[in-house]
């Protein structure tokens, strides 16, 4: 059987399964969609964020990129958060990150990988900023893992940098932002950070909302 075959044949088995446990499965999920988290993981084939959470259609709005990252001028990911924010008005953003990258391993080289090279600059900014810690790790593999952690922890900050996550935390008190990682080997999930709603921010990155929040300020000489 030609391989793409297989999986048009497990989405039959899937749709009688789903059935079998709900006849109205299809006709509830398909009215809307009210998710409480949003997710912003990496690629790879490995991490199916509904798999390892055990989340069920309606959950998770999911973004994934190549090593999960938060990049201030991408707008496929600001759309995707803007949307999740202020009309889904998710309680939870996660990111996360896993061990065994192949972004962040790239990242460490100096591999000419052409357009690629562009994406994983923002993995090389976050090695620069942590540079210290990282050299001191002897071991690669060692240092690989933590180069995983930190770069998780820095794309939970780009998203608390944003006007939208910070208008949201003024106007309603949420979402809360995590950082996790996944190890490969083990198939756990592990916290590496938490941003409450009101968290501090770098005073640079901090928007002033005034006191009428929903109007934009206008734009003076
Ligand atoms: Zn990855």
């Amino acid at each position: 059987m030609e391989s793409h075959k297989k999986l048009m044949l497990a989405n039959k088995a899937w749709v009688a399964d789903k059935l079998s446990v709900n006849p109205e499965f299809f006709s509830e999920s398909s009215r809307d969609q009210a998710p409480e988290f949003m997710w912003i993981g990496c690629s790879d084939s490995r991490v199916p964020a509904e798999d390892i959470t055990g989340a069920e259609p309606g959950e998770l709005f999911v973004h994934r990129n190549i090593a999960n990252l938060v990049v201030h001028t991408d707008f496929n990911m600001l759309s995707v958060l803007q949307y999740a924010v202020e009309v889904l008005e998710v309680k939870h953003i996660i990111v996360c990150g896993h061990y065994g990258c192949g972004g962040v391993k790239n990242a460490m080289t100096h591999s000419d990988l052409g357009l690629i090279n562009k994406w994983l600059r923002n993995i090389k900014d976050v090695y620069r900023i942590y540079s210290r810690e990282l050299e001191a790790i002897a071991d690669p593999a060692a240092r690989f893992d933590r180069l995983v952690e930190v770069n998780t922890m820095e794309q939970v900050q780009h998203l608390a940098e944003t006007s939208i996550v910070q208008r949201a935390w003024h106007l309603h008190g949420r979402p809360h932002i995590h950082g996790w990682v996944y190890d490969l080997r083990t198939g756990y999930l592990k916290e590496l950070a938490l941003m409450k709603p009101g968290s501090r921010v770098e005073d640079i990155y901090t928007f002033d909302f005034g006191e009428s929040p929903k109007t934009p300020k206008k734009l003076q000489d």
